[in-house]
């Protein structure tokens, strides 16, 4: 006998246990259920076998323009403010990324001014009125060189797409600036969760007692084991339709990690600039496309951590097939089209929300996603009511 709840959930990542914690605390019982063995999705954090605080699947800046998006998480973590800083290693050495004036100087080989800086953009600029892809919206900011040293083999490598078949917002989501802010992202919160993504996750399970956990527990599980009175569904849309419409594109990566004590990374002192550090940033991308990983980060730091060790992950993109983590949509207009079949379907599920970056089959952030489980709690507060009112 299925046992009964108001909302199952299928996803522990931030879609999920951001809306379950909402419904939760306005009195609903949630179950949420995710096949990994360990909540947060892809944001989840631990410490590896070196202690080192990491990723698991990847570095997570988490950013914000909205202050509504950033109050709602601080109910669960403080924050370590971080000025996000990467570099671009190509041609033997490593570049000031985004391209700002730094990087402009670098490639001049002398020191020079905004307005130089802007001249030569001036020059090198192709003239595209709207540009309609990832090419096109690089060529009309940087011209053609800046486009193919630090864009267009990377670009090949992560998404086995030349630039020119992908939406124009996948490599305009990268600034560009002529001063010398050489911060990765442009929104005005850069912060991590002071005590990891992880730990601000509990917090939001211990502050919901009417929200409750399964770990390694399917959907296809799950849905025998209970019934609801609405699903939200977070996983791929195409899976949750049986793949109908044929599988959605997505792409995988695998990671490589190491680990340096701190007697071996006195050697690398020279390189990365700080004792106990194997690189000079948090991130080295590596735009060269005969190098078979995309970039290489070393998150401590980011986090800020103090440990002697250090931990740095290689990340090599791969295709998606069976049994892959499925981290990346892919921005263009041949799955926007297979998608929209699949939004259809989705539309006419009354008691089912798709929300999140696999279910919405969209490249959104943390803070993205967060704003989209709190809208669609909203909406099923409006919907259901409210069972106990809190005084
Ligand atoms: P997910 O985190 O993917 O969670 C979905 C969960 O559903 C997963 O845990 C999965 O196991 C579970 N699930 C799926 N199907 C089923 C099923 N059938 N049964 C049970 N469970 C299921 N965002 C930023 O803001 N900043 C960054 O710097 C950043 N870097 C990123 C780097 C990488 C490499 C990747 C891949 C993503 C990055 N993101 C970043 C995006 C960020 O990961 C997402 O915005 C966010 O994790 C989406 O949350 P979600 O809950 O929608 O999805
Ligand atoms: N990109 C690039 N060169 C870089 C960094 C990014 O060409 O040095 C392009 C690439 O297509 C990448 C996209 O810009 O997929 C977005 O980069 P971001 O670092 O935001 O990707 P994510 O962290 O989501 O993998």
């Amino acid at each position: 006998m299925a046992t009964e709840v108001d909302f199952l959930i299928v996803g522990a990542g931030f879609s999920g246990l951001v809306i379950g914690q909402r419904l939760a605390s306005a009195g609903w019982k949630c179950v949420v259920v995710d096949r990994r063995d360990h909540l947060g999705g892809n944001a989840y954090d631990a410490p590896d076998k070196a202690g080192v605080l990491t990723h698991r699947y990847g570095p997570h800046y988490f950013r914000s323009n909205s202050q509504r998006i950033v109050d709602h998480l601080s109910q669960f973590t403080g924050w370590h403010p971080v000025d996000y800083k990467i570099k671009s290693f190509t041609d033997g050495r490593y570049w000031s990324f985004p391209i700002n004036l730094n990087t402009f100087e670098e490639l001049i080989g002398r020191p020079s001014t905004a307005e130089e800086f802007e001249a030569w953009l001036g020059s090198n600029r192709i003239a595209i009125d709207k540009p309609a892809n990832s090419e096109e919206i690089i060529l009309a900011q940087v011209g053609r060189e800046l486009y193919e040293k630090f864009f267009k083999g990377y670009t090949i490598k992560q998404w086995k797409r030349h630039p020119r078949e992908l939406d124009a917002s996948v490599c305009g989501r990268i600034p560009i600036r002529t001063n010398r802010d050489d911060r990765y992202l442009r929104e005005s919160f850069q912060a991590l969760p002071e005590n990891g993504y992880t730990a601000m996750f509990e917090r939001m399970l211990d502050a919901s007692p009417g929200l409750e956990l399964h770990l390694g527990v399917d959907f296809s599980e799950a849905r025998k084991r209970w019934s609801c009175r609405h699903l939200v569904y977070s996983g791929p849309i195409d899976e949750y339709f049986g793949r109908r419409f044929g599988a959605l594109p997505y792409r995988s990566l695998r990671f490589e990690s190491e680990s340096f004590d701190g007697d071996s990374l006195r050697a690398r002192k020279e390189i990365s600039g700080k004792k106990g550090f194997w690189q000079p940033a948090m991130q080295v991308n590596y735009p060269d496309e005969n190098v078979p990983f995309t970039r290489i980060v070393e998150i401590k730091h980011a986090t800020g951590q103090r440990i002697d060790a250090t931990s740095i992950v290689r990340e090599f993109p791969k295709d998606w097939s069976e049994g892959d983590e499925p981290y990346y949509p892919v921005p263009a207009d041949d799955s926007a089209a297979i998608y929209r079949q699949y939004a259809e379907l989705a539309a006419r599920e009354s008691k089912v929300s798709f929300i999140g970056r696999l279910a919405t089959y969209r490249y959104y952030n943390m803070d993205q996603v967060t704003g989209m489980a709190l809208a669609e709690a909203e909406r099923l507060l409006k919907r259901y009511g409210i069972p106990n009112p809190v005084d």
